[in-house]
């Protein structure tokens, strides 16, 4: 087991130990929010003939060269038509936005720009080779990559698998399965939402909601095995055992401390599970564990509130992307100036909840991984460096925008 380590060296940690899920065959239309686990080539040219992007009259450029000229209307097409004609010298065809380009013509003129003749056409312009002409193939070819793997079905991959008519139930395509975790969150504390009033003593439990809220957004399923566990070493051990006949991956929080009653450290042994990693150099979270049971990857979070949300997006993420085939899942990093001055400097590295706007980084007041209010309304972490100083406004941040 590694100790002490990087959070680079952790998520490496994580993603060499994780394989992502299975694969399956679906039918696009069931297929939303998926994963593309292989290529979608394109069966056809789109458009599948040179087009007229705009309502005009198509003709031959080298019949312009001495403007003005007269052209012969020889047709009319309109989109969805079709003309058999070959256009020729002296000629040109009518049409409108959309209509196949017949052959013959190498370039459509804006109707504005003639005198909208029907049997004859006024040109007062020359026109180039290939003007206000598309290309048949020119948004995507035969054979072309239309999705690589690796996409997330969503919006535009639609409009794409429409377009080249792979939306169809006999059109299989290659996804990954669903990811599905488990949340076991431990302490003798919790108590769940329906136990009122709350007994001396106890708090209610607000990791399970975070993170099972978070892995809805990312588009992670939630195994049937959740819940609250006592600080109970047996208790955990049944419930691991219980989630790993539905689950792909789980996520405790808490009991990864040198307290007492941090029984993780008791748990993996009893389940024989390999302990790969366990303190990563960060705040909060830094008795973050990581292990494999059974080939399962369990991510042990601290349970402080914070520090249990935080390290869900900076370690669960590219785990959850890994498992899911899906570098999409991880938060993408930027750099910016803060915008606060930050006092609570040290030694290590830093995660603070922030508000990155404009630009710039706002600190909101409240950092105690115990609390969860003050995340409300901040959309990234912040990565205060190590520092022996306060940390002064200005000072460039990395930046996870959540
Ligand atoms: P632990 O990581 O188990 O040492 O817990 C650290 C702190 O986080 C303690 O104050 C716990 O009461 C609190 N805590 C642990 N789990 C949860 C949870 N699920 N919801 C809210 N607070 C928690
Ligand atoms: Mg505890």
């Amino acid at each position: 087991m590694e100790t002490g380590i990087s959070v680079e060296r952790a998520i490496e940690l994580i993603q060499t130990h994780t394989k992502p899920v299975g694969t399956e065959q679906i039918p696009a239309a069931r297929a939303h929010g998926r994963v593309l686990a292989a290529d979608v080539r394109s069966p056809m040219d789109q458009p599948p003939w040179p087009r007229s992007p705009l309502d005009g009259y198509a003709l031959r450029s080298e019949d312009t060269k001495t403007v003005p000229v007269k052209l012969r209307v020889v047709d009319t097409i309109y989109a969805g038509g079709w003309s058999e004609k070959i256009v020729g010298a002296g000629e040109c065809v009518r049409l409108m936005t959309g209509a196949p380009i017949p052959k013959g013509c190498d370039c459509v003129i804006r109707q504005e720009d003639t005198d909208l003749g029907t049997d004859e056409v006024l040109i007062q312009k020359p026109l180039q080779h290939y003007e206000n002409y598309c290309f048949a193939g020119e948004d995507f070819k035969l054979g072309d990559t239309l999705l690589p793997k690796g996409t997330r079905l969503s919006g535009n991959a639609y409009g794409v698998l429409a377009a080249a008519g792979l939306l169809r139930e006999d059109e299989l395509l290659t996804v990954y399965k669903p990811v599905r975790c488990a949340v076991l969150c431990t302490g003798d504390e919790l108590v769940p939402n329906t136990v009122r009033p709350l007994p001396k003593g106890k708090i209610y439990s607000s990791n399970e909601a975070v993170l099972s809220a978070r892995l809805l957004e990312l588009g992670i399923e939630i195994a049937t095995v959740q819940g609250e566990f006592s600080d109970d070493p047996q208790k955990l051990v049944d419930a691991i055992r219980k989630a790993t006949e539905d689950a792909d991956v789980i996520l405790t929080t808490g009991g990864v401390s040198v307290g007492a009653k941090d029984i993780l450290h008791e748990t993996l042994p009893l389940l024989n599970a390999e302990r790969i990693f366990w303190r990563v150099k960060l705040k909060p979270g830094t008795p973050l564990m990581f292990s494999l049971f059974e080939g399962t990857p369990i991510l042990s979070l601290s349970g402080n509130p914070f520090a249990a949300s935080a390290t869900f997006e900076l370690f669960a993420r590219p785990l959850l992307g890994k498992l899911a085939g899906c570098a999409d899942l991880e938060a993408r990093i930027v750099e910016a100036p803060l915008a606060t001055p930050f006092e609570k400097y040290g030694k290590g590295r830093r995660f603070v909840r922030a508000v990155l706007e404009n630009g710039r980084v706002t600190l909101p007041k409240g950092h105690s991984s115990g609390q969860l209010a003050s995340s409300i309304g901040t959309n990234c972490l912040a990565e205060i460096p190590p520092s022996d100083a306060p940390i002064e406004t200005g000072t460039m941040v990395r930046v996870w925008i959540l």
